[in-house]
Order: structure tokens, then sequence, then C-alpha cells
């Protein structure tokens, strides 16, 4: 009998990394997704005829980090591209001075795309919602055994999974996830400066973020995308789509664009980001870990990537150990 796979629950960018790990480990494993496809919080969305990026805007990557040679590769390959260092900052008057910082990374067909393509070959199975992680003899999946379980997820996520008190469980962080809403809006030709990338909104009670879609993607598209505040976000979560005039009136403050968009679409991440993510990069116990961007502090793509990685590089050497 082939020994149970280790279970990785989570097709976002860091169970993805860790099921990449454990495979190049050559150890079995398959992943768990309850979405349609890989990417998670890298999704997106065709949206009158394009990809559009809904959930992280870019990624950013340290030289010297472990993440460098995976994004190069993408670059070299026409997955990724650079997009930009340098953003605008906007206010209550309009758009401000800009901010230069670190290469900022897009992708061609959408940042879900590099997900997919770190998953090639690996055993995933999608639309698949997993009720229940218990530790007994060993690790289960839905009573399914497994050589270890590795939960990718947003900690209250993680929470619905695990028995109240049991030691993951115990380990999750009780300050919360903030919610917020990514708007899209399209109109028929580019309404802003020319050379805007993108713009922080300060000292806004509806946007803090604005992402020129199309020159991300390079395709030149006038569509912008808008999130927005956690306050905000929180008091529209039942009903979200209600959210989309005000965004459009504040990203048209913002920018000081005089026409409305043509359409709007609104997403709503629920647990969008972890209030204080933890500098450890992941939690391993008992045959059960936990990764993702809550852990490898600050939280963002690069984290979760290197969160995945290094739990799945050691749980190969504590599996074949
Ligand atoms: C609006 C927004 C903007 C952002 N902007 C940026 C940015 O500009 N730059 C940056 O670097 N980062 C950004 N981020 C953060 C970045 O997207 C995340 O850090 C990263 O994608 C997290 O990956 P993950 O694998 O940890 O989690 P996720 O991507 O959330 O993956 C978790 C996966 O678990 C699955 N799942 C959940 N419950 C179950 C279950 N019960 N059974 C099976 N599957 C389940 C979900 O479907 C999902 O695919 C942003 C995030 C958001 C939401």
């Amino acid at each position: 009998m082939s020994p149970s796979p280790t279970t990785v629950i989570g097709a976002g960018i860091s169970g993805i990394a860790c099921a990449r790990a454990l495979t190049d480990a050559g150890l079995p494993v398959r992943v768990l997704d309850r979405g349609r496809a890989p990417g998670g919080r890298m999704a997106g969305r065709t949206l009158h005829g394009r990809a559009v990026d809904l959930g992280a805007s870019y990624l950013t990557v340290a030289d010297d980090g472990d993440f460098a040679p995976v994004v190069a590769d993408w670059v070299e390959r026409g997955l990724a591209r650079e997009w930009t260092d340098t953003f605008s900052v906007a206010g209550p008057d309009g758009i401000g001075e800009s901010k230069t910082g670190p290469m900022r990374y897009g992708a061609v067909r959408g940042l879900r795309s590099l997900v997919v393509d770190l998953a090639t070959g690996l055993d995933l199975v999608t639309e698949r919602t997993v009720a229940q992680v218990r530790v007994d003899d060993g690790p289960t999946v839905d009573g399914e055994p497994a050589a270890a379980v590795v939960l990718a997820l947003p900690d209250p996520q993680a929470r619905r999974l695990l028995a109240v008190g049991s030691p993951a469980e115990t380990v999750l962080d009780p300050r919360g996830w903030q919610p917020t809403l990514a708007v899209a809006l399209g109109w028929s030709q580019r309404q802003w400066a020319a050379d805007l990338h993108g713009a922080f909104v300060h000292d806004d009670p509806t946007v803090e973020w604005i992402a020129d879609d199309g020159d991300r993607r390079g395709d030149g598209a006038p569509v912008l995308v808008a999130h927005t505040t956690a306050e905000f976000a929180a008091g529209h979560l039942d009903d979200p789509a209600q959210a989309g005039p005000a965004v459009a009136a504040a990203v048209r403050r913002a920018l000081g664009i005089d026409v409305e968009p043509e359409w709007t679409y609104v997403h709503r991440w629920t647990f969008a980001k972890p209030t204080d993510p933890r500098e450890a990069p992941f939690h391993l116990a008992d045959g059960i870990g936990l990764c993702g961007d809550g852990w490898a502090a600050p939280s963002k793509v690069e984290s979760a990537w290197t969160s995945g990685h290094q739990l799945g590089l050691e749980l190969a050497r504590r599996l074949v150990g």
C-alpha cells in the first residue's frame, strides 16, 4: 500500500509553495481547495472581456530571498512583468506628490496565473471544501488519514476546521483579520493622468488604494481597481454591490475624474489581511502545519510564498528523516 499523502488545504500561493517543496522532495502530496481554480487572494475575474486583478495588486521580492529565482523565472517566461516602482499619493484635494519604493511586479494574464503556473503537475482537487481536520491516531482530513495536514488559510478559515481547544486551534490568531472590498471601474477611454500607475489615498474614509489595471497588465485598458478601507468594507459585507456608487465617487474625487464609470464590479474579501501577522514563518506540531500570510510578517505575497515554502521544507525533513 502506498503511504498516505500529506494533505494541503488551500491552493493560494502559500499552499501551492508548500506542496511544491514536498513534491520536489519526492513526497506524495495532494492539495484541496474550495475554489474553482488555485490562486486564493491572488484571484481575478474576467470582466468585459479581459481579466482584472481583484486580490493582490502586485508582488514585490527581496533580491536575496528564496522567492527571487521564482519571480525571475516568471519574468523570463513572460508570465510576470516589472510594473513600476513609483505610485502617486492622493488626498482629499486630489493627487499630490509621487512615492518611489521597490519594484512592483504584475502579471500579463493576472496574478492568479502565477499560482496556476506554480501548481503545474501537482495533485490538486478544486471545488472541495474541507470541513474537519482532526488528530486521533494520526491526522485526518474529513475522516481520511494523511501523513501530515497543512492548513494554508487565513486564521478565521482555519479555525472553522479545527476542534476548539485542540493544540493547533490554540495557536490561531485571536486578534482577527480585516476585510476590504475590491471595486473594478471601467471607462471607454482613460480619464486620468498619463503618468499614473497607482495611487495611495490618504485621509479618505472610503478608498485607500487605486491601481491602474491596464497599466499593470500592460494592455492599457481604461480600468481602475480600488481597495476600500477596512472600516468602509465592514459596513458593506452583507450587500457589497451597494458599495459601488460610493467607491466610484471616492475614486473620481481622488483622481479628479469628471466622468462616471461605465461599469463597476464589487468583490468582497472578508479576510483580506491579518491585523497583526506573526514573525515566525509557520507552525508545525503533531503533524499539523499552519502557513500563509498570517506568518512571516509583513503580510504580502512574498511572505505567503516564504511561509509555505519553509513549512514544506521542514515537513519534508521530518517525513523523510
Ligand atoms: C484586496 C487585497 C489586496 C492585496 N494586495 C497585495 C499587494 O498589493 N501585494 C502583496 O504582496 N500582497 C497583497 N495582498 C496579500 C496577498 O494576496 C496574500 O498575502 C496572499 O495571496 C495570501 O496567500 P495565502 O496562500 O496565504 O492565502 P489565500 O490566498 O487566502 O489562500 C487560501 C485558500 O484556501 C481556500 N480555502 C479556504 N477555506 C477552505 C476550506 N474549508 N476548504 C478548502 N479550501 C479552502 C481558499 O479558497 C483559498 O484559495 C492583498 C490581499 C488582498 C485581499
